[in-house]
């Protein structure tokens, strides 16, 4: 009888240190006939692809932080379907930026689409990839160890979910231009990307070596 009060005790103290569990809330951004319809016209006029839905295979993920401190701005930042503020973006389609996944900063992860839909977040590589938005920046507001602990839980649990063979930070997908993974229609179109940096790629990398993960082509 000590002996189990002992150990129920030393559970309640030491759980917490124990390891973080992954909590994910839902917390749906606008998903309506018109985000469909612009998915649906991204695929084909920048991925050349046409399907009857706005759903993607995963086969990748893609790691980004958000460039935003807070999770209420950075939420509002995907929320709306169409995109107004950045002219780079606009002209390629009108279609907002999303992910299914936001992760704040204390490691809570906000399940924002459901993972098979069509998200723009990575180009020449969304119509095969998850991705996973973390609130913070390179700068200020650098990515938390809360933050590295719910990607490794979430990487994993898509690992075994659906057959993906690539993890890649966002600053790392251009490297994927010269193989057959690439779509986009116009090889003018990109942007360079510096998130979520080389440090949390290879913590990421460190935590997530049983799962083999392929990384972009050298
Ligand atoms: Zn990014």
């Amino acid at each position: 009888m000590r002996a189990l009060f002992l150990f129920t005790l030393f559970l309640i103290v030491a759980g917490p240190l124990l390891g973080q569990e992954l909590r994910i809330v839902d917390r749906p951004i606008v998903w309506d006939s018109t985000r469909a319809r612009l998915s649906l016209e991204y695929l084909e006029k920048r991925h050349g692809i046409v399907q009857p839905e706005p759903v993607i295979a995963p086969r990748m993920v893609v790691v980004h932080w958000t460039a935003i401190p807070t999770l209420e701005g950075s939420f509002r930042a995907f929320d709306p379907v169409e995109l107004r503020a950045r002219p780079e973006l606009v002209n390629a389609s009108t279609l907002n930026v999303s992910v299914p996944y936001l992760v704040d900063r204390d490691g809570t992860v906000y399940r924002l689409m459901p993972d098979s839909l069509f998200g723009r977040h990575c180009i020449g590589l969304n119509y095969m990839s998850i991705g996973i938005e973390n609130v913070g920046d390179g700068r200020k507001h650098k990515l938390t160890k809360a933050q590295l602990e719910a990607n490794v839980l979430l990487i994993r649990q898509l690992f075994g979910r659906y057959p993906i063979e690539y993890l890649i930070g966002h600053h790392e997908y251009l490297r994927f231009k010269t193989t057959d993974l690439w779509k986009e229609t116009d090889p003018n179109y990109f942007t360079n990307k510096v998130d979520p940096g080389k440090k949390f790629m290879r913590q990421l990398r460190k935590r997530l070596k049983d799962l083999k993960p392929l990384g972009p082509p050298r």
